[in-house]
């Protein structure tokens, strides 16, 4: 078995040289040539219910199998120590498709820990998916379950207070009902759930995975079961992922390992400078001590990541700042190469109920590439000119 590192790299390329080529072929058809009315309906019939697509089949039409998208699968199921991954439009798309899988398993009650990305929170607290949520906290979850739940949910760390949850616990207080971890901030470099008991892991592929700002997708690693029923709903509703941002999403796997250590090795330095400055109240970043108290970095996670969040004294100062940054971008979004400044209360996390809202005070940094240095002079100048 190769290591992480070495899996980023090579995993999803099998069979290239074959084909005479070194880099990632992009397959574009929408449609693909049909052998017999016979064979061809029953590749449409095994893949539209949920089945892989078999060496030597026809894969029918794209929104039932693309081999560049496949590639992206296998690549990020041997990151997560999945046996298999199924790719989507978005994060939303693939947490979509979770939900209308759970549906159809006939349990529409789902748990949710908060606090979670606030599209998620949208979606759950909606129903328009024909779910009914209960929001909860990880140490009220057991008693959240109903005879009817179908599937827990939490994201850790969470999105945007960098909160951490045990995920070993939790996964026990589901009592046999599905866990379904968003790892979109640790990505798989940093925190693979299923090997503490998640049953399905997701991703926004257009963050980290991606990691250069200029692909959407979403991706959920699991159990061949429920990768059969999420490949049925995206089959039967269209929220497929298509060849390009599959290429561009691939080809981010290979720097991810990298990327995500240097990242986080700044965003420790910034952590530590922001936790010093006087006009700063509070830095939440799971590598300052006081933000893991159940010890979870170097366990659970083998680093606190590259995602923090900072308040200020009062919500006019942060609202301001943003506005301040000259070389990091105001910007929603996370985990690519640059760095980007947002106000979860005003932007990410605008529809999520008032008494669950981050605080006003609060700003998100996604720190990129750049140096320490840099980062940390521009914020505090941001800090400063607008205080
Ligand atoms: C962005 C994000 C999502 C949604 O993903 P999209 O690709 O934007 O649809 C879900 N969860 C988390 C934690 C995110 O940051």
């Amino acid at each position: 078995m190769l290591s992480l590192d070495s899996l980023a790299v090579h995993a999803g390329r099998d069979g290239l040289t074959g084909q005479g080529v070194h880099a990632l072929p992009i397959d574009l058809s929408t449609t693909a040539p049909l052998p017999s009315v016979h064979d061809g309906g029953q590749a449409y019939e095994q893949m539209a219910t949920g089945g892989r697509h078999l060496d030597g089949q026809s894969t029918v039409y794209q929104r039932l199998w693309n081999p560049t998208v496949a590639r992206f699968e296998e690549g990020v199921a041997a990151l997560e120590g999945a046996p298999e991954a199924v790719a989507f439009a978005t994060g939303m798309a693939a947490l979509s498709a979770a939900l209308l899988a759970t549906v159809a398993t006939g349990k529409n009650h789902i748990v949710a820990v908060r606090p979670l990305y606030g599209g998620s929170d949208h979606l759950l607290a909606s129903g328009v998916l024909g779910t009914e949520v209960t929001f909860s906290t990880p140490e009220d979850v057991h008693a959240a379950l109903r005879p009817d739940t179908g599937l827990v949910i939490v994201e850790t760390p969470a999105n945007p207070s960098l909160e951490l949850v045990d995920l070993a616990r939790l996964a026990a207080d589901a009592d046999g009902v599905p866990l379904l971890v968003d790892n979109t901030f640790a990505s798989p470099v940093l925190q693979q759930p299923l090997a503490h008991g998640a049953a399905l892991v997701l991703h926004s592929a257009t963050k980290f995975l991606g990691g250069h700002g200029d692909a959407m997708g979403g991706v959920i690693a699991t159990s061949p079961e429920w990768a059969a029923r999420l490949r049925r709903v995206r089959a039967i509703t269209g929220g497929i992922l298509t060849p390009w941002p599959a290429y561009l999403l691939h080809r981010g796997l290979a720097t991810l390992p990298v990327r995500v250590r240097a990242q986080q090795a700044t965003a420790h330095k910034v952590a530590t400078a922001l936790s010093g400055h006087g006009l700063v109240r509070v830095v939440r970043y799971p590598g300052l001590p006081e933000c893991d108290p159940l010890g979870l970095v170097g366990t659970q996670m083998s680093g606190p990541g590259s995602l923090m969040a900072f308040e200020v004294d009062s919500a006019e100062h942060a609202e301001r700042i943003p506005g301040a940054v000259r070389m990091i971008t105001h910007a929603v979004s996370l985990g690519g190469v640059d760095t980007l400044i947002q106000h979860p209360a005003g932007l990410t996390h605008r529809p999520v109920a008032a008494d669950a809202k981050p605080h006003a005070r609060l700003l998100r940094l996604s720190v990129g590439l750049e140096d320490a240095v840099d980062i940390v002079a521009d914020i505090v100048q941001a800090i400063e000119v607008t205080r």
